[in-house]
């Protein structure tokens, strides 16, 4: 077999310092990748398309059990953003668009809050506490509350009086 000199971008011929051989496993398998009828994959290549679709299951891109029928093309699915993917290197792709970017924030946001402890009972009674100390400071009174219930009461009177008109055009509506 003969092939020309295999295509990289620069952002991934750097070195990363705490390169291992899954490392290397993984990159071989992205740089071959294109070129290689997944069915006939060597032990190492299989070994490093597992290794590249665990990490973008980290990213909640996972492979397709069964490819949609709208998507025959593709095998790849981000949850986030509900989109078909159609390999590895578009998955790739896709984790660096801005969609897919704010996607994960946001799921990590859902997911801190999720993660928050309960409150303690110290907390809750602080909680009580202030709302009890609002309520008396800001809250209505019972005598505030028999004024307001009495203008309620004298407004309804009023509207209720009948108008001229009004009653049929109350059906109307
Ligand atoms: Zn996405």
């Amino acid at each position: 077999i003969s092939s020309g000199k295999p295509e990289t971008d620069k952002g991934s011929t750097k070195k990363n310092s705490e390169s291992t051989k899954e490392h290397t496993l993984e990159a071989d398998y992205l740089e071959n990748t294109a070129v290689i009828d997944e069915s006939n994959l060597t032990a190492e290549q299989q070994l490093g398309l597992k290794q590249a679709e665990e990490r973008l299951e980290r990213d909640y891109i996972s492979r397709l059990e069964k490819r949609s029928p709208e998507y025959t093309n593709c095998q790849y699915l981000c949850k986030l953003c509900l989109v078909h993917i159609e390999n590895i290197q578009g998955a790739h792709k896709h984790i660096k668009e801005k969609r897919h970017k704010k996607n994960i924030m946001e799921k990590q946001e859902e997911n801190e809050l999720r993660a928050l402890p309960p409150p303690s009972s110290a907390q809750l009674a602080a909680l009580s506490f202030t709302l009890i100390e609002a309520a008396k400071e800001q809250g209505i009174s019972d005598e505030d509350f028999r004024i307001r219930q009495e203008i309620v009461n004298e407004m309804e009177k009023i509207i209720q009086q009948p108008l001229p008109g009004i009653h049929s055009i109350l059906h109307f509506l």
